[in-house]
């Protein structure tokens, strides 16, 4: 073999090696692109720069002296980062061993996920054991971080939660009324009540963390950070301390106590009857809990002092009278007979006092609440200036404590009656109408407006709950001082007609069980008929007198099972430790 054979046999030799390498390049090439290239290429595309979430912290909310009601408590969660997961399948079978978690539901949150950056809660609320234990053998569970995690937490459970409300999972239709807040899906907002109107303030705002992460998606080093600013915090006009008396005085009678500053509006006490514990939304309330709370018949979650429309009954005496003395349709002396009952038309409508209450007053007809001598004032006044004044009074329109809620009653007219029931309106209607039955349905933040003008002696206040908001800083960013009631155009003699009135309803008539040795009160009871016949709702709508403090009270009981006026009762008895106290 000549040199030059033994050269050209070695080329070959080489080019055979060369293309087989290439051979084997190319395999593994097609190999990478075909079968792996996914995962490459979301390892090359993650080891850049990242966005990491800071959460902040919801504003707290406290009474008007500072006592805490709503905060936020650390506890232990576990949560996935679906980037980091490699099988989703076996992630959650194997925590799933330890923890026993809802599998369908955290497969669908991972994969439902709009940021596969950012960690999605799979268990809340882990306990201690079963941290050390992941952190142990966190090899065996790619992809999961333990995350400490602020829960809203509310210290009175059931007692003011109709004033505070709840957090939820922000909706599709939060997102985009939120959107400037920073808001993703998965996070918390207000549902109900103050955590509601006022999320904006409560929620804060969130930081962010710009790192660098290596292809595993550990930090290699923070770019740059900007701290989250935590949410400011409201003070409410609410006393806990009242809210607390009430609360035990109502018990377990279905019901609502509604006290405050009749000069200034705020609200002091609102306790809504059932109730329900607030914290169970805290870490996302299950589907059982929620629909036993929205099947309950007790309608636990309906907050009765703005959405509950009652018939004011026989408080609603007082707007009769106002008009009737105003438009002076009855002098002080002027007197009608009640014998028991009153034939109009053809019905014959009775007084509660079935043997009458002979001839009396405008005052003494009051005192005793007499049916009839308000049937025939109520004709005279006639049904169009009846609403007029309950007008006058607030009546038909919202008051404000919650625009987002609250309900307006009913007014009728002529015209709703026509239209709601296809007739005219007749004389027997205005009968009804006079005693506040029939068609007139009103609230208990309506009544309180009421009585609050009658014992200020004609302004109609604005009632509110919420003082002022704090920045985390201690600084006021906004505070709330009573808006200037309307006047009511009814003359000061009239108001001070009908607080005298008032405060012989609860020394010498229909409110004797209000009266008591601490303080002087003067209110008006009411009966209401309901669907059910032998348990009428019960109404006292009182206020104290000037040399004790300005507070106004409504009681309405639903459905009350005691035979006697058991609103008044727990008004007297409400206000009675509460001025014991101070
Ligand atoms: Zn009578």
């Amino acid at each position: 073999m000549t040199r030059q054979d033994q050269f050209e046999r070695r080329a070959r030799i080489l080019w055979i090696v060369i293309i087989c390498g290439l051979f084997v390049l190319l395999g593994r090439v097609a190999w990478l692109q075909l079968i792996e290239g996914e995962r490459y290429f979301r390892i090359s595309n993650n080891s850049r720069l990242r966005l990491v979430p800071l959460p902040c912290t919801r504003g707290l909310i406290l009474d008007r002296k500072g006592e805490k009601l709503a905060g936020n408590e650390a506890y232990f969660s576990i949560g996935v980062v679906p980037s980091n997961v490699a099988d989703i399948d076996e992630l959650i079978k194997c925590l799933d061993e330890f923890l026993d978690i809802d599998k369908g539901i955290v497969k669908k949150r991972i994969q439902e996920v709009n940021n596969i950056f950012r960690p999605v809660w799979v268990k809340k609320n882990i306990d201690l054991s079963e941290v050390t234990y992941l952190l142990e053998k966190e090899e065996d569970f790619p992809g999961t971080v333990i995350l400490t995690q602020p829960v809203r937490s509310y210290y009175y459970d059931e007692i003011c939660a109709h004033v505070l409300g709840h957090v939820g999972e922000v909706n599709q239709v939060e997102l985009t009324a939120n959107s400037t807040f920073g808001v993703e899906p998965g996070d918390l907002v207000g549902k109900m009540g103050i955590e509601k109107a006022y999320n904006s303030y409560l929620q804060g705002e969130k930081g962010g963390r710009q790192v660098e992460v290596d292809a595993h998606g550990r930090t290699l080093r923070v770019i740059s950070e900007k701290e989250p600013l935590p949410g400011d915090s409201v003070y409410l006009t609410i006393d806990l301390e009242m809210q607390r008396i009430a609360a035990e005085k109502l018990g377990q009678r279905k019901g609502v106590v509604l006290i405050g500053d009749y000069e200034t509006g705020e609200i002091l006490t609102l306790v809504s009857h059932p109730s329900f514990n607030p914290n169970l939304f805290s870490w996302g309330i299950s589907e059982d809990e929620w629909s036993k709370l929205a099947q309950d018949p007790g309608d636990p979650l309906e907050n009765r002092a703005l959405r509950g429309e009652y018939p004011p009954a026989s408080t609603f005496k007082i707007i009769v009278a106002a008009a009737a003395l105003e438009d002076n349709i009855i002098g002080k002396e002027d007197t009608f007979f009640c014998s028991g009952e009153l034939l109009v038309g053809n019905r014959i409508f009775k007084c509660w006092k079935e043997e009458g209450h002979g001839r009396l007053n405008l005052e003494e007809a009051i005192i005793d609440s007499c049916d009839v001598f308000f049937y025939q004032l109520g004709l005279n006044v006639g049904m169009d200036k009846i609403i007029e004044y309950s007008r006058l009074f607030g009546l038909g329109e919202i008051t404000g404590i919650d625009p987002a809620s609250e309900k307006d009653g009913l007014l009728p007219t002529r015209e709703w009656k026509l239209k709601a029931k296809g007739e005219a309106w007749y004389p027997g209607d205005t009968v009804n109408l006079s005693i506040g039955q029939g068609f007139l349905l009103v609230t208990p933040a309506q009544m309180f407006r009421v009585i609050a003008a009658v014992a200020n002696k004609g302004s109609l206040i604005n009632p509110y709950l919420v003082k002022e908001i704090v920045d985390s800083q201690g600084k006021v960013v906004e505070s709330f001082s009573p808006a200037g009631g309307k006047k009511i155009p009814i003359s000061s003699s009239v108001f001070d007609f009908l607080g005298k009135s008032l405060r012989r309803v609860v020394r010498v008539g229909t409110g004797w069980r209000a009266e008591n040795e601490i303080v002087k009160i003067a209110g008006k009871t009411g009966t209401a008929e309901s669907s059910d016949e032998e348990r009428p709702h019960n109404w006292f709508i009182g206020y104290t007198l000037p040399d004790d403090a300005p507070l106004a009270i409504v009681v309405l009981i639903e459905h009350r099972e005691e035979e006697i006026s058991i609103a008044t009762q727990i008004a007297g008895e409400i206000l009675s430790e509460i001025f014991d106290e101070n």
